[in-house]
Parts: structure tokens; C-alpha cells; sequence
């Protein structure tokens, strides 16, 4: 061999070396980068967030695996929707159910739904209001032997393999019932949904002075897209991809107003709402997010009002 020979062979050896060496810490990387992806855990199965369609009014339905919520339930009149609407999704249970506030677009239902299926956890925030339906639903908890839990700010709750974290209400005592509101961020492996009843910007300047990573996939437009609620500093600290609005068609208020559906096209939020477009169903398998419907087009009529 001459020497120029061995010297060729070794450089070769050295190249050869050097790519199972390289071969070698590409494999170590990515089974480390397997375990930091495992430690994070995804979630197994998906998780759907049904916002029902009660007209004026919010009723909002959470199911993963064999886990269920309900938040709301619509007026008095709609219990029966709302209950019919869960037994069409085989559920018997409820392992919570939320009430954001005593008006009665939002617990109006709820008796006929605690009357109806059999109920884990009720969480209802602290105060109370002298009205015919917040009667009715007292009545149908104590009924039930159900005890009211006052969620406060930074619990954890569990729903299967999801979870949610409580936003609000962060004060004692409010003058506007609406900001006496529930509001959860509920997360789903990377995926997340920030609903928050009829809080008001005073409630959202509150939630942002928590320190809570108010970051979500979804947003529910609070008080059915009310200008008083989507302030720019909370919609700009959310920052979501999709959006939605509960609310009645021809509505009384003019929900959603302008100024929101402005808010929502300016940052390129994909818009929702089940006046125009019925239940609306996000589907999350912790990843990524999947509407039942496409995204609905804001007229400049609308813009304009
Ligand atoms: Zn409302």
C-alpha cells in the first residue's frame, strides 16, 4: 500500500468515524427530545366545547372522554333545549356545572338541567339576586342535596385529562352583577378556551392583574359581544386564534356591537356565532382545533351600525 493509499483509507476512516459519531448524537437528541415531548404529556382522546344555541344567552357544553361540564343554561325557557341537547350526546352526568351569574340568560335553564341529569360539583359565584328563576334554581339544588361551591381565583379543577383554572370574580363585591362572572381558562394539552360569562372590562382589567397567562386558543366574546366587554389590552393579552359569540338573532341590546365585530376582523379572528350559524362545536385532540362550521364573514353593514 503506498502512502498516499493509507493516507486516503484513513482520512475515509476519519469521514466514516465522524458520521457514526454525528448518527450516534442525532439519535441521542431526538430520544431526549422524545422524553421533554412525553413529559408534557398530551392528552389522550379529544376534548369538544359545544357552544348551544339558546337565542339570547349562553349554555356551553364541555366533554372529554367520559368527563362533562356544563356552563350555563340559557333562559328559563331553554332548559328544555339545553336538556335535550345533552341527551342527544348520551350524557347522564355532569361533573360540573357552572352558573357565571345570576342573570337569567345564564342559569334561567339551569333547574330543569339539575332536575335532569344527576350533577357532581356546582359552582356559582358569591352573591345572590331576588328573582323568580335564581329561586327556582336554589330550590332545585337544595332539592338535590347539592352544595354551592364560590370558586376562587387561581383554582385548579380537573376534567378528565383536561383541566381549568378560575379568572374571576377576583373582588367581594361588585355594582354590576355581570362582573360577578365565572370565568375559567379551560386547557386541553397545547390547546386552550378562555370563557368568562358577561365580564365586563372591569372584570377583564382584574383578570389581567392576576399574572394568570390569559393566552387562548378561543375566546368566547363576553356578554354576547357586548362593546362593554373585549377590551383592547385583554383581547391584545388573550391574542386568540377564533372567536365566538352567544347571542340571539334581532336581540334587544344590538349584540354583538360594531365596535367588537371591528376588534375581532382588525386582528384577523376567526369569528363565530350562533345566531347565524346554530351550536357551534370546537373539537380540540390537544393540538390543534376543529370547528363544525366555517368562519363567518362580518358584513360592512354590520361594521357600520
Ligand atoms: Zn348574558
Amino acid at each position: 500500500m503506498s502512502r498516499r493509499t493509507k493516507q486516503v483509507l484513513s482520512r475515509v476512516g476519519g469521514i466514516v468515524l465522524l458520521a457514526v459519531l454525528a448518527l450516534l448524537i442525532n439519535q441521542y437528541i431526538s430520544e431526549s427530545e422524545k422524553d421533554i415531548s412525553m413529559s408534557t404529556s398530551m392528552p389522550s382522546g379529544i376534548m369538544e366545547v359545544h357552544f348551544i344555541d339558546v337565542g339570547q344567552g349562553d349554555a356551553i357544553l364541555v366533554e372529554t372522554g367520559s368527563s362533562t361540564m356544563l356552563i350555563d343554561a340559557g333562559e328559563n325557557s331553554k332548559g328544555t333545549i339545553v336538556k335535550e341537547y345533552l341527551e342527544n350526546q348520551q350524557i347522564t352526568k355532569l361533573d360540573y356545572v357552572i352558573g357565571t351569574h345570576p342573570h337569567s340568560d345564564h342559569i334561567g335553564g339551569l333547574d330543569t338541567i339539575i332536575d335532569s341529569f344527576e350533577v357532581g360539583k356546582v359552582l356559582l359565584p358569591k352573591v345572590t339576586h331576588t328573582t323568580k328563576t335564581f329561586e327556582e334554581v336554589l330550590d332545585a339544588l337544595e332539592e338535590h342535596d347539592l352544595t354551592v361551591t364560590a370558586p376562587q381565583v387561581g383554582d385548579r379543577y380537573y376534567l378528565g385529562s383536561a383541566s381549568f383554572t378560575i379568572l374571576a370574580p377576583s373582588a367581594a363585591t361588585y355594582e354590576e352583577l355581570n362582573n360577578y362572572s365565572i370565568a375559567i381558562k379551560l386547557t386541553f394539552g397545547d390547546n386552550s378556551f378562555l370563557l368568562a360569562g358577561d365580564a365586563e372590562k372591569l372584570s377583564e382589567d382584574e383578570m389581567l392583574s392576576t399574572g394568570i397567562n390569559l393566552s387562548a386558543d378561543v375566546l368566547k366574546l363576553s356578554h354576547h359581544g357586548s362593546s362593554y366587554s373585549s377590551s383592547t389590552e385583554f383581547l391584545e393579552m388573550v391574542d386568540p386564534s377564533y372567536s365566538i359569540v352567544c347571542v340571539g338573532k334581532d336581540n334587544e341590546y344590538g349584540h354583538p356591537h360594531s365596535e367588537t365585530l371591528q376588534a375581532v376582523l382588525d386582528r384577523n379572528i376567526k369569528l363565530y356565532r350562533t345566531d347565524e350559524q346554530g351550536s357551534v362545536v370546537f373539537t380540540s385532540d390537544g393540538q390543534t382545533i376543529s370547528v363544525n362550521t366555517q368562519d363567518y364573514i362580518i358584513t360592512e353593514q354590520e361594521l357600520e351600525q
